[in-house]
């Protein structure tokens, strides 16, 4: 477990220091000194929450079949979308033949039909919970193409892109589940966000997340807990770009990610290959400052890529 704990290390702290002005903004002030030595976590002052600026329970809240609906909406439009470009290059090129007019609508709905039979399928895996084969391999897909059409029908039905981003995390998350990929612990990352430390916290988590001292005012703490018990890595990065070298360097099997849904949904774009489980991170004080996340969420997610339970359990 030693080497578990060397493992998980955090990358660096720049990140914290660049967040100085948004503790201001958040209304909170730098660690207080009472005794004089260290800082010490009693030292922590709490923080106001911002106001409107609560949990995401909008992701909780997203439900299946919005997902799914949004999913076919994505499709249908394509459909339009196919059908108008052939109809401007029908009628717009007089040199078509009708055969060859035929024959471009032809593939045309060729395609529409593929994509239709293509999101019926993931559709059926995802109310049902049931494996397709090929599953895993639908994940580059939805990403480069059903993603961008989602947020063409999100444009369209004037659907918030933050709730277009959950919907696309959460069919990630269920194809990630329908898979049914597993992994060992040992092979299965988590990334954490650098802001999930809380932000007074004395302690520099730079190169060792083992610096925390599991005092319980964020979720470092438990979650650390959690990476032990089950024997997986857990490591904290400042940002998207640290990341994507992370997965790189360490080279998972899968990956457990926390982030906002904005870099939730571009880190799964980004490791495509990969089974990612993405969990949305709670930001009661606005973004970027002292997030959390639910660390039943996690466990869970633990659970569905090792397909065991806790180690020494
Ligand atoms: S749990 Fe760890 S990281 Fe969070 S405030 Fe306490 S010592 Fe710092």
């Amino acid at each position: 477990m030693s080497s578990l704990k060397e493992k998980n290390t955090s990358l660096t702290s720049f990140e914290q220091a660049r967040t100085g002005g948004e503790r201001k903004n958040a209304g909170e002030t730098s660690p207080r000194r009472l005794s004089g030595g260290k800082p010490g976590l009693e030292e922590i002052r709490p923080v106001k929450p911002l106001p409107g600026s609560g949990q995401d329970a909008e992701a909780a809240a997203l439900s299946r079949s919005f997902v799914i609906g949004l999913l076919f909406a994505s499709v249908l439009l394509f459909g339009v979308l196919l059908l108008l470009l052939w109809s401007l290059s029908y009628f717009g090129a007089k040199f078509l033949s009708s055969e060859a007019g035929l024959l471009t609508l032809g593939a045309v709905m060729g395609v529409f039909m593929a994509a239709l039979a293509l999101s019926g399928a993931l559709a059926w895996a995802l109310a049902t919970n049931r494996r397709l084969p090929f599953i895993h391999n639908l994940r580059g897909l939805m990403n480069f193409v059903f993603f961008p059409l989602m947020r063409l029908a999100g444009i369209f039905f004037r659907i918030p892109k933050s709730k277009v981003r959950l919907a696309f995390i959460r069919l990630n998350n269920d194809l990630a589940g329908a898979s049914r990929i597993r992994c060992k612990p040992h092979e299965l990352l988590i990334l954490l966000p650098h802001c999930i430390q809380k932000s007074a916290c004395p302690h520099r988590l730079t190169h060792n997340i083992q610096a925390c001292t599991r005092c319980g005012a964020c979720k470092v703490g438990p979650l650390l807990k959690l990476a032990e018990r089950y024997g997986v890595e857990v490591v904290i990065v400042p940002g998207g770009t640290v990341a994507r070298q992370m997965v790189k360097e360490k080279r998972p099997k899968c990956l457990i990610a926390v982030a906002c849904h904005r870099d939730l949904t571009s880190g799964i774009r980004d490791v495509a290959a990969l089974p990612v489980f993405g969990v949305v991170n709670e930001r009661p004080f606005g973004p970027c400052i002292n997030t959390s996340v639910d660390v039943d969420e996690i466990e869970r997610a633990i659970r569905m890529f090792t397909g065991a339970g806790a180690a020494g359990n």
